[in-house]
């Protein structure tokens, strides 16, 4: 047997101090014991306590598992899955450093992400601050610890691309990182190679799940796919939690009813059927055990079969019925259900986002091709121009450009809507200068069809709101639009999966051909609208149940009809292999300008709000205007969710 000498140090006792780590420890016992959470970002302030999110336990000891390499994860919002890679980010400092790279979706992000979370995860604990030198090695790019570098980058910049090698790599919610195509990299490729070059390298994924963008299903499916598993105290049998056996007494159906009645809801075992109340949801919860793809757990606890993957790559799926929180209590889930569950919530897509942000359910809700037959049976019995009843509030839009003789058209409606995604065709028409427009649109309020009964007093609607696509000859509509401003709103159309279906720019900040014109832009904000997820609103409203949806005109002409056919919703596979519903022409150069006006009012519509309208009690409430849309505004509200 070898003896072993001690050699010389080279290293002096102060550096060894410094190199000393707090022992062989997992990354939640190492945040037990060093994070402490702020009251900046917290409601739960105070030392970190893995016991209160006892399904983060093994998703954190995963990244210091030597055996794992990568972690794919799967969550509701609100999840503190966040956290948990700030804990990681942490064990990674006190156990083992490495070069690590942080991703947001935004370079922005970080501004937030550093002052009230990621700066006192060291600034409160002494065993992290013996790794800075001074305040400045905590910036906004990046964090410089004595034995590692964090840096930040933004999945919208491609500054992330080149650099240092990198150990430990963190992707956080990855459903909104940009869309990419083409000549474009993908952003979780970017930093690759800079990641290839450790062999104990780590890649964290997470994200929540959201149709348009589910980026981060083709990882974690090639993961080994863990999913967490509770007991029935009653039969001892494991099972995961599913949304259908949450159970709500039947008479109960009101949300605000449902939300105050904190004990009415409860989970039915899917096994043997006893009663899981809320209070003892935690309890379960604690006992909740992860079992991979393949492998089977029995009464007891026990594992048996063998794993389809191993835990090399190791994958994560849960959703909001485990979470101890109140923003996510069963109280709250059910009352979300009901609100998502009606004909207005279909309309708007909340179901759909019920189910992919709270159940990680992968969920779309399959809309109809409009059928051309079923159109002139939508005609109304109120003529054109007139507003019929139940209409609330009226919106515009207008779509202008040049036909191949030069001459002007100005495509333009009128769109009425009512309560429960109810929605009508007032006018259309098309018109070859402004002053027509004009009076069409602005010239005096519409007369209500029917003069006697309800609207006999009521003053007559006018249009509150007209959108103008601004894609063609945007300083002639930018002129148009000075003249009533906050009424006549200039857009372009985006399919991108941005995070809301409406975005505001500033124009003012003058690129160098608007400097020709700078006064025309002054102070001019230009919407960008989601065409897809208006076509898709639109696409619903026509193949609705009846009392739901679109009715239009009496006199609509057929043309009108059929422009608003010319495209349909296909499904395209991106380069990766990954499907996307987009609406594409039916026909080369088939004219589609009434489907144009018809997103343009609807998204006018949804800029002041339609889609929270309801009916309480016989009393409308109708919630003021969509607030100006600011991008720190948008921001605010995700990160609230998370
Ligand atoms: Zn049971």
């Amino acid at each position: 047997m070898l003896t072993t000498k001690t050699k010389p140090s080279v290293w002096s006792p102060e550096e060894r101090r410094a190199f000393t780590l707090p022992g062989k420890m997992t990354v939640s016992e190492c945040a037990d014991k060093y994070r402490v959470l702020d009251r900046r970002s917290s409601s739960e302030f105070g030392p970190w306590r893995t016991s209160r999110v006892p399904w983060l336990r093994k998703i954190m000891d995963s990244f210091g598992n030597p055996k794992v390499r990568e972690i794919d994860v799967i969550k509701p919002t609100q999840a503190a899955v966040t956290e948990a890679i700030i804990n990681m980010i942490m064990y990674a400092v006190l156990c083992d450093p490495g070069p690590s790279g942080l991703m947001e979706p935004r370079d922005d992000d970080f501004k937030y992400m550093v002052v009230n979370r990621l700066k006192p995860m060291v600034e409160n604990c002494e065993e992290m601050k013996k790794h800075i030198a001074s305040e400045h090695d905590l910036g906004y790019e990046g964090f410089n610890f004595d034995n590692m570098p964090l840096y930040f980058m933004g999945s919208n910049s491609s500054a992330a691309s080149s650099g240092k090698p990198i150990k430990n790599m963190f992707y956080d919610e990855i459903k909104d990182f940009p869309p990419f195509a083409g000549k474009e990299s993908n952003p979780l490729d970017r930093g690759k190679d800079r990641i290839s070059t450790y062999r104990d390298r780590k890649i964290v994924r997470v994200s929540s799940l959201q149709l348009a963008s589910d980026l981060i299903l083709p990882y974690h499916a090639l993961s080994n796919q863990q999913l967490y598993y509770m007991p029935c105290f009653h039969c001892g049998e494991f099972r995961t939690w599913k949304w259908v056996h949450l159970i709500c007494p039947p008479k109960m159906r009101n949300p605000d009813e449902i939300r105050r009645e904190i004990g009415a809801i409860h989970y039915k075992c899917e096994v043997c059927g006893a009663k899981i109340e809320v209070w003892q949801k935690e309890e379960h919860v604690a006992k909740g055990i992860w079992v991979p793809k393949g492998q089977k757990i029995q009464p007891g606890g026990e594992i048996t079969g063998e794993a389809v993957v191993s835990e090399r790559h190791s994958g994560f799926g849960f959703n909001a019925l485990i979470l101890p929180w109140e923003g996510s209590s069963w109280n709250e889930l059910m009352a979300e259900w009901f609100e998502a569950n009606t004909p207005q919530g279909k309309i708007y897509g909340k179901l759909m986002n019920f189910k992919n942000s709270r159940m990680s359910e992968v969920w779309e809700d399959e809309i109809e091709p409009i059928k051309a037959e079923a159109l002139p049976a939508r005609r109304g019995d109120f003529s054109r121009g007139t507003v019929p009843d139940g209409c609330l509030m009226l919106t515009a839009s207008a779509d202008y450009h040049k036909n191949e003789q030069g001459v002007r058209q100005i495509y333009y409606e009128v769109k009425g809507f009512g309560l429960d995604g109810r929605d009508w065709l007032i006018d259309s028409g098309v018109v070859t200068d402004w002053k027509k427009h004009d009076d069409a649109i602005w010239g005096s309020p519409f007369p209500w069809s029917n003069t006697e009964g309800p609207n006999k007093d009521r003053p007559r609607l006018g249009v509150v709101l007209e959108f103008i696509d601004s894609g063609f000859e945007i300083d002639e509509i930018c002129m148009q639009c000075r003249k009533r401003p906050r009424q006549m709103i200039p857009t372009r159309g985006a399919t991108s999966d941005q995070i809301s279906p409406l975005k505001a720019n500033d124009l003012d900040k003058a690129t160098e051909r608007r400097l020709k014109n700078p006064q025309i832009y002054k102070g001019m904000i230009q919407i960008t609208v989601d065409t897809q997820y208006f076509k898709d609103e639109i696409a619903r409203k026509l193949g609705g149940e009846s009392g739901v949806g679109t009715i239009f005109y009496a006199e609509v002409p057929d043309y009108y009809f059929k422009q608003l056919l010319n495209e349909r919703r296909s499904k395209k596979y991106d380069q990766h292999g990954r499907p996307h519903r987009i609406w594409v022409p039916k026909y080369q150069d088939a004219p589609c300008h009434c489907l144009d006006t018809a997103v343009l009012s609807t998204a006018a519509g949804y800029y002041k709000g339609v889609q929270n309208w309801r009916m309480e009690d016989s009393e409308i409430i109708m919630p003021g205007t969509y607030k100006k849309i600011r991008w720190s505004d948008v921001q605010r509200e995700k990160r609230e969710q998370r």
